[in-house]
């Protein structure tokens, strides 16, 4: 799967990362999709910050235009920024017009608060198929899915969200999480407990590219 190839350094904080990455035996994707949510995103970045962990945000265009302040902090604490479309729809079932404009309004949003272009898509809902993949790399992307789903979303209590994480995370995971689209009390925390254990086990964090 593309999205667990060796990490890549990114153009934006590329020093602190890459000799992590050539070294790191067991390494994590961590993502958040759905964001920027005015609490939970500001509550997400401060966590990630205390345990010194990068991560990767996939934003929503227009939550991003709504809360420019979140996507520039994400960026300024290390992390990786990426498109998640405009407002969420399925890429699967739009015309080519309305994917681009998806796509490239997110691309402009973002790239104003953290001066680069992202270069991972994740399709909402994960619903993607040769077209989709076709027409984000027609627009300079790679889809970008995950490998551990928390099911999060669906708010099933702290621990079980912890439990999801800790027992089918492998080196290379990318987990799914989400800081926006509800309320993701749950989801912050369980983040702690998440961090510190996979610390212990030895885990780098690194955030996606996709260049
Ligand atoms: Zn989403």
């Amino acid at each position: 799967m593309s999205t667990t190839a060796a990490p890549m350094a990114p153009q934006a904080a590329a020093a602190p990362l890459a000799p992590q990455a050539a070294t790191a035996a067991k390494y994590v994707y961590l993502t958040f999709d759905d964001g920027p949510h005015p609490k939970c995103t500001a509550q997400i970045l401060a966590i990630l910050r205390r345990y010194g962990v990068r991560a990767t945000f996939f934003q929503i265009g227009e939550n991003a235009a709504r809360r420019p302040y979140l996507t520039r902090r994400a960026d300024q604490y290390g992390h990786s920024v990426q498109n998640h479309t405009w407002s969420h729809p399925n890429l699967r079932k739009v015309r080519w017009s309305t994917f681009k404009s998806q796509v490239q309004s997110t691309d402009r949003v973002l790239r104003r608060q953290t001066g680069y272009t992202p270069r991972c898509l994740r399709p909402p809902y994960g619903a993607t198929n040769s077209v989709v993949a076709k027409r984000a790399a027609a627009l300079g992307k790679r889809v970008t899915l995950w490998s551990v789903d928390t099911g999060d979303w669906a708010r099933p209590g702290t621990s079980v969200i912890t439990r999801r994480v800790l027992t089918r995370v492998r080196s290379g995971s990318v987990v799914l999480m989400h800081d926006g689209g509800g309320n993701r009390s749950q989801t912050v925390a369980a983040l702690p407990t998440i961090l510190r254990t996979l610390k212990a086990r030895g885990y780098t964090f690194y955030a996606l590219w996709c260049s």
